[in-house]
């Protein structure tokens, strides 16, 4: 009986919240930028680019300078961010077309639905790239599956990518301004419709590719794909940061009340790279910095509101880029010739789509205010252990089963020494390489055919950040011992135990 007693006034104890701090669930906001460098912000080492915000967040914040995102394209490192899996794993996982089906199984456990289990309101708000609905869907009926579908409360989404068709914004299961009698029609293969193409009318261009999109124009633009119909709906990219930003605000300023998880992807820095007029030439690196400074005004906007609503220091607010830099990603506009010396990977070799670490290391700052002290971190994180690390945030457990790639992280992402970070990283971009203490070991992985372990590349980057000299011939151990751990873990299925 005392025993009894004794448990109920334990368990008495638990439920009033005996140890006050931890308990706060604090809100959480990721801004996930897209194709943004190591170098291209200013707290990171960028010059030609103002980013006062963003280095106003790291200068309040911690700010990581081995973070990486999960793999070196979007879709991918999407995928692994949302459901703590890494991306080599899953079958269809590259990048998509504007009208590929959902490839997060609804009812799996994901970042929002775990958050949301915990009490949580969710929403997704800007690029999604993951795919929506099933075979054939019909854009101008609900479009579902989607986000909500696997665990946000509320999205206001572009389909795909700013330079991939429809060129229209999805609020949870709807097309925004859709207009039932100018339905919408797209298509990845044959044309539809009767509308200009990039390729057919190259004179209506006002912004001319010089790769590819060269399908449905739209707002004097070429696509990838085509659309017809759902003109009214038809977003004006110039617009596209603004639009993104007001919907995140708003969803931030209805939840002010309860914990919230704001997951907002922002459209900036990828193609086409059209400011909005009070942008327009204001950095000194071209059309490239000056979305970054749009991207920098939008991290601002949603600082200010948390600030309007005194949820500064109730809300972790993250800032990072779900791949590394590229330059001239298919249009022609001038971002290669005004570069002005900006070194978008900043020290490190390779860009977007590359297994080097420009490909995946990025920008990663951790802000809130009373809770993560400000300063520098080295510690080794990965976008995929997201999902573990704010589970732990959240106070609710990672089923066995869930995010399968995600460790708990919560000491590093709080201010903890190096050691409280990953001791293992495996990257990806198409191939993957392994990090593990100072090494990285990249096996060679043909697009096609054997491979020639010959060609196996070894890099100590404590000595050679920039993986200049491959030392897999001085270090035949490492490599092997490397080469099994990789292995292991990519057969095993999983990373944590
Ligand atoms: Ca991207």
């Amino acid at each position: 009986m005392r025993n009894c007693l004794y448990l109920i006034l334990l368990l008495a104890l638990v439920g009033t919240g005996a140890t006050p701090r931890q308990d706060a669930k604090p809100n959480i906001i990721i801004i996930l930028s897209d194709d943004v460098g190591y170098g291209d912000v200013g707290c990171y080492g960028a010059t030609q680019v103002k980013t006062p915000n963003i280095d106003r967040l790291a200068a309040q914040g911690l700010r990581f300078t081995d973070a990486h995102s999960t793999s070196a394209t979007c879709t991918p490192s999407r995928y692994s961010l949302l459901t703590g899996e890494y991306a080599f794993r899953k079958k269809g996982s590259g990048v998509l077309p504007g009208n590929a089906s959902l490839i997060i199984e609804p009812g799996r456990t994901t970042l929002p639905s775990l958050l949301k289990q915990a009490g949580y309101v969710t929403g997704c708000v800007g690029k999604w790239h993951l795919g929506l609905g099933r075979e054939s869907l019909d854009w101008n009926q609900e479009i579902k599956p989607g986000p909500l579908e696997i665990g946000f409360d509320y999205s206001f989404i572009m389909p795909a990518t700013g330079d991939r068709v429809p060129c229209v914004f999805v609020e949870n299961h709807r097309v925004v301004g859709a207009d039932p009698a100018d339905p919408i029609l797209v298509s990845y293969g044959t044309p539809v419709g009767n509308e200009p193409t990039g390729a057919k009318n190259p004179e209506l261009l006002k912004l001319k590719a010089s790769a590819g999109h060269d399908n449905t124009i739209v707002n004097g633009i070429g696509r990838i794909g085509y659309m017809s119909g759902g003109k009214a709906a038809r977003w004006t990219d110039e617009d596209i940061a603004d639009v993104l930003v007001r919907k995140a605000v708003a969803f931030i300023e209805k939840n002010k009340d309860k914990p919230f998880c704001l997951y907002l992807a922002t459209h900036d820095i990828h193609v086409p790279r059209v400011p909005h007029p009070r942008f327009a030439s204001s950095s000194r690196c071209g059309v490239r910095g000056d979305v970054i400074q749009q991207l920098d005004g939008s991290v601002g906007d949603v600082m200010t509101a948390l600030g309007r609503l005194k949820l500064e220091e109730k809300t972790l607010l993250l800032f990072s880029s779900d791949n590394g830099p590229v330059v001239d990603d298919g249009y022609a506009d001038g971002a290669l010739e005004h570069l002005n010396g900006h070194v978008p990977a900043g020290p490190f070799r390779g860009a977007k789509y590359s297994i080097f670490e420009g490909g995946t290391r990025v920008p990663f700052i951790a802000s809130w205010p009373g809770r993560i002290k400000p300063g520098v971190s080295e510690a080794l994180l990965c976008q995929v252990d997201l999902m573990a690390t704010f589970a732990a945030l959240a106070g609710v457990e990672l089923p066995a089963d869930a995010g399968p790639d995600s460790l708990n992280l919560q000491a590093a992402l709080l201010g903890g020494p190096r050691e409280s970070g990953r001791d293992h990283l495996i990257e990806h971009a198409g191939g993957l390489a392994f990090r593990k203490g100072p090494w990285k070991f990249v096996p060679h992985s043909p697009k096609s055919g054997p491979p020639d372990p010959a060609r196996n590349q070894l890099f100590n980057l404590a000595e050679d950040p920039g993986e200049k000299k491959n030392v897999a011939e001085q270090h035949p151990d490492q490599v092997k011992d490397l080469s099994e751990a990789l292995e292991r873990l990519r057969k095993s299925g999983r990373s944590r135990p």
